[in-house]
Parts: structure tokens; C-alpha cells; sequence
């Protein structure tokens, strides 16, 4: 499959990878947002938020307890931060692979665009 997330959980393409577990990824957003940029992957390829079925609902609760563990990490838990989900060309999506953004590290204003 040709997916530049895949590729950067079977470490063919390089990444700075900053959590991994048996079901999630972290890395580094190549175009940081903010202080810190974190983008968390699924081992599994689903294209869209349309595309999770039922029997994977625990993988995205998952994958959200992963954020507020790094943001936790990060010391950034207390002071705050943004999680973000985008879907489809309206949402913003450009890679098809979901990915929970995780931005931290700054006060951000609200809404977001
Ligand atoms: P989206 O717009 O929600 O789909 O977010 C995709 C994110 O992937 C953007 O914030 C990009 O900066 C980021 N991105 C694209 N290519 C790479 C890469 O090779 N490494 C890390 N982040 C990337």
C-alpha cells in the first residue's frame, strides 16, 4: 500500500518517532503548528475517521490516552493542549491515514481557522 504513514511505521521512511507501542506511533509533524507537534498513528492503515468500524473503537480511545500520557510527558498536561482530528478535504486531511495531532507548548486560540 502506498502510504507515507505506513511507510513510516515500517521505518522505511525516517521519522522522529517520540512513543511507540504494540497498536500506536508518535512522531515529530514535519510542519510544526506549534512548539510541540506530535502526530499519533495506528499500526493498522484506516484511511479516514469514516473507515473505523465498531470492533475498532478501543484503538481510538487508545489512541487519545496515548496523547494525554505524552502530553503528560511533555509537562504540558497541566498548562494544557490541542488534539485534532481532520477528515476529509473540508476537515483539512491531506494524509490518509488517520492521525490524532497533538500541539502543545503555546496558548492557542479558538476557533481554529
Ligand atoms: P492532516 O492535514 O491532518 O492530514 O495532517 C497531515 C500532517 O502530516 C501535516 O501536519 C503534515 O505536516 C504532516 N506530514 C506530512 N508528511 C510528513 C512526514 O513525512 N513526516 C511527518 N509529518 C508529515
Amino acid at each position: 500500500m502506498d502510504c507515507l504513514f505506513c511507510k513510516i511505521i515500517n521505518k522505511e521512511i525516517p521519522a522522529q518517532i517520540v512513543y511507540e507501542d504494540e497498536h500506536v506511533v508518535a512522531f515529530n509533524d514535519i510542519n510544526p503548528q506549534a512548539p510541540t507537534h506530535l502526530l499519533i498513528i495506528p499500526r493498522t492503515h484506516i484511511s479516514t475517521l469514516n473507515d473505523i468500524s465498531e470492533t475498532q473503537t478501543s484503538l481510538i480511545g487508545h489512541m487519545v490516552k496515548s496523547a494525554a500520557t505524552i502530553a503528560k510527558q511533555m509537562g504540558f498536561d497541566e498548562s494544557g493542549y490541542r488534539t485534532v482530528f481532520n477528515c476529509n478535504e473540508d476537515g483539512g486531511q491531506t494524509v490518509y491515514h488517520i492521525h490524532l495531532h497533538l500541539l502543545g507548548g503555546k496558548a492557542m486560540g479558538w476557533p481554529p481557522y
